[in-house]
């Protein structure tokens, strides 16, 4: 598509697969009025023209670059001393020059000599994208669309300049990042530059070896994809190693640290240090990608980091109307009991064997979080996994942010057990969590003496300064909050004395059952839990239950679906959980509790649910806070029941993943269901509606809420931006589907089948 040109006239120096890159992006999309090239061969030049790269070229740089109101230099990084030297006569007065250089320090002190007074307006500049092909016939319009681009502007750069050339890649489609030179270099050196050492470096020591010819005949995939980098340009790579030579070394230090610390857990045969690495590495891949995009763990595995460019398939919903569901289905291990499994698992002394762990992306935040804290944690493998407890003050400084994805429960949670460490930390989210309320957890803990900063509006980031005294207190909750209550809890076990926390309608135990389960003494009387700081976990068996808000979009979807039956093994029934099914079968749900039995202090049971014609009720409002996650999908049942459903006192839905309350109006909007808002609730006429297209918004429980409503729509149902069905119910989409739901999934991405973590 062609744009209204930024610049005049832009000099190409050095037209290679990067400039080359450079001038095809421009004409390709009309940004510069003219195109010209100036390279040291006659040959280049002839090239570029007749692959319709530039208009003109000279061999003389200084002639090139006359009348140009912008100059990309992309030689090497070795030539640009006396690239610069060369080109600077032909500058004119107010002309921009900018680079494409992977190494920044040394290219900057190169421009200030050489450009003398007219360095304020270079900006350096690195385009993160490339190929293993260099030269002018790997030309490609489309290399930088989508890929970052870098700029280092130092203190005496020019703004505007700076400001211009951003613009300019932007309107090529880079996403544009300004960083130090410095941290540039050391950035780079750590991500880049490192791995493609350790690629040569590993051809060519098995190609010195007498056998070589073996090794490479029976190469496995392994050293394919490790050493594919070794394929790229020699001559780049020589000069970025020289040019960058400083913190190529102390990344290459870095990394021999961490070579000898595997070398000395293979030669101890300690497995337990081999488990620790590996599992660390697994999931701190993950991670780091997550961060990189600031986005959920789903998305980052469909992200691609050897260019940086992220390719986000967020999938899309669609769902055709009628069926029923029946058979038997176990969903998923319960979010909340997760979270606590590695938080309590951690602070315990000894090993815990956790299974039914839920392997979404929320509690992979959480053990994560612990995993950088210095705690060893095997798997997660089929739900199962092993936390080498380091006991309460076992926990080591992360040296980082935490990241914790789309995790409001890790992030809540995390600042009360963290408001009593020694050492600094800081949480950080992904953009949705990045505007949920935090001060309503940092209030109570300050009062208990804890220092805490929340970013702008109380939302995250959250910084926690260590190393302070708590004290216990007596918290009247002022919200029905369980996340609250756990952080006071959780900061408890580090406070003096005695802290207990009063709630006004009761919320979910699981923080206080676990801590039993975990041999941590809690008393509870009535609407307070209390607690004694300084006691001892200690670590065990733990088999998580399925969770009953999963379970309960098969619930409505069952009740609502004519001819339905289905049987949900062990479901956790904790009184604290169990609202949906109250609300429902106030609805006139069929809805049994089977085979009822106590798992680690949480009562489960196997419920079977079987297709009932449901009628609106007036939802009782000490139900709100114990069905608080499943009313969307309670907003379906009303959908589909006879007559109207009232739900009030429900304000603490429009702070959840979206604004539960208008989001899922705005759904019900498009399907053509009849309803009112109110500030904390929703009034619902029940009665037939037609199919459309809804946008969830990412939030993984609006996703799945309109997926059911489709039993009964009469037209499909488009459910848009599902990626975050997986941080609460990973493996949803096949599971409904096995169960009757006519459930197709667009956009999703292959690689994501099976992975985990
Ligand atoms: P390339 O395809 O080899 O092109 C290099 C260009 O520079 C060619 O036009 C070449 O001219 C010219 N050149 C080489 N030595 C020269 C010298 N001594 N004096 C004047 N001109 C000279 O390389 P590239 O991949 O485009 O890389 C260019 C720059 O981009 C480098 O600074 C590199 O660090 C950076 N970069 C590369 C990548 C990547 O993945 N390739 C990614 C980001 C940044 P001839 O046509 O006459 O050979």
């Amino acid at each position: 598509m062609k744009s209204a040109p930024l610049f005049r006239r832009v000099a190409v120096i050095g037209l290679g697969l990067i400039g080359g890159s450079f001038a095809a992006a421009l004409r390709d999309q009309g940004l510069a009025g003219t195109v010209v090239a100036g390279s040291r061969s006659a040959r280049t030049l002839e090239q570029g023209m007749a692959l319709g790269l530039i208009d003109e070229g000279s061999q003389d740089l200084a002639l090139a670059v006359r009348g140009a109101d912008l100059v990309f230099v992309s030689t090497p990084v070795s030539a640009m001393a006396s690239v610069f030297a060369a080109l600077a006569p032909g500058l004119a007065e107010g002309a921009i020059v900018t680079d494409g250089g992977s190494v920044k320090g040394a290219v900057i002190e190169q421009a200030r000599r050489a450009l003398g007074h007219h360095f304020p307006r270079f900006v350096p500049g690195h385009p993160i994208a490339g190929k293993e092909k260099s030269g002018v016939e790997a030309a490609d319009a489309t290399l930088y669309r989508q890929h970052r681009v870098i700029l280092t502007p130092v203190a005496d750069t020019d703004g505007e300049a700076t400001r211009r050339v951003a613009a300019l890649w932007s309107a090529i489609g880079a996403e544009v990042l300004t960083m130090a030179p410095e941290h540039h270099d050391r950035v780079l050196a750590e991500t880049s530059h490192l791995p493609h050492l350790l690629a040569f470096s590993l051809v060519d020591t098995l190609a010195r070896q007498g056998d070589s010819t073996e090794i490479f005949r029976y190469a496995a995939g392994g050293f394919r994809d490790f050493t594919r980098i070794a394929g790229s340009d020699p001559v780049m790579w020589h000069d970025i190693f020289r040019e960058n030579r400083r913190a190529v070394l102390d990344a290459l230090d870095l990394f021999r640290d961490g070579i000898e610390r595997f070398r000395a857990a293979v030669r101890d045969n300690d497995s337990e240090a081999l488990m620790g690495i590996m599992s660390r590495a697994n999931t701190a891949r993950a991670h780091f990608l997550a961060m990189n995009t600031r986005s959920s763990y789903t998305r980052a595995r469909h992200s691609d980091d050897e260019t940086g460019m992220t390719q986000h398939s967020d999938p899309t919903f669609v769902v055709a109307p009628g069926g029923r569901l029946q058979g038997r289905l176990r969903v998923p291990g319960d979010k909340s009991m997760s979270h606590r499994s590695i938080m309590l698992a951690s602070l315990a002394e000894g090993s815990t064997e956790i299974s039914g762990f839920l392997e979404g992306e929320d509690a992979l935040a959480t053990l994560q979080a612990f995993r950088d804290m210095g705690v060893v944690i095997e798997g997660p493998h089929n739900g199962r996994v092993v936390v080498h407890g380091v006991g309460l003050h076992g926990l080591r400084d992360p040296g980082k942010p935490l990241y914790m994805g789309n995790s409001g429960t890790s992030m809540r949670l995390l600042t009360g057990l963290l408001a009593g460490q020694a050492f600094d930390t800081e949480l950080t989210g992904d953009e949705s969590l990045s505007k949920r309320p935090m001060e309503r957890v940092a209030a109570p803990l300050r009062e208990m003496g804890a220092a805490i900063d929340t970013g702008e509006g109380g939302r995250p980031p959250v910084r926690i300064h260590g190393g302070r005294t708590l004290e216990g207190i007596h918290y009247d909750l002022p919200m029905a909050s369980a996340q609250v209550k756990s952080a006071v809890l959780l900061a408890g076990l580090y406070a003096e004395g005695d802290t207990s926390v009063t709630e006004p309608a009761p919320t979910r135990d699981h923080t206080e059952r676990m801590l039993g389960g975990f041999g941590y003494p809690v008393r509870r009387d009535g609407a307070t839990a209390t607690l004694r700081g300084g006691g001892t976990l200690s670590g065990g068996r733990l088999d998580v239950p399925a969770d009953i808000s999963s379970a309960a979009f098969f619930l409505v979807g069952a009740s609502i679906a004519e001819g339905s039956e289905l049987t949900l093994p062990h479901v956790g029934v904790n009184p604290t959980r169990t609202g949906v099914i109250d609300i429902l079968k106030l609805m006139g749900a069929d809805i049994r509790l089977e085979n009822q039995r106590d798992a680690g202090g949480e009562p489960v049971a196997d419920l079977v649910v079987k297709s009932a014609p449901l009628k609106g009720i007036v939802i009782p409002e000490e139900l709100v806070p114990l069905a608080i996650d499943e009313l969307p999908v309670v907003f379906i049942a009303a959908a589909c029941a006879e007559g109207e459903t009232v739900l009030r006192g429900a304000e603490e839905l429009r702070v959840k993943e979206s604004d539960r309350i208008q989001v899922m109006a705005d759904g019900l909007a498009t399907l053509g269901v009849e309803h009112e808002v109110y500030e904390d609730g929703i009034r619902i006429v029940g009665g037939a509606f037609g199919g459309g297209e809804v946008e969830s918004h990412g939030d993984h429980r609006i996703a799945m809420s309109f997926a059911m409503a489709a039993l009964r729509a009469g037209a499909p149902i488009t459910i848009r931006h599902c990626a975050n069905v997986a941080t609460s119910f990973p493996g949803f989409a096949g599971l409904a589907a096995g169960a009757g739901l006519a459930l197709e999934v667009l956009g999703q991405d292959t690689a994501d089948a099976g992975e985990s973590a």
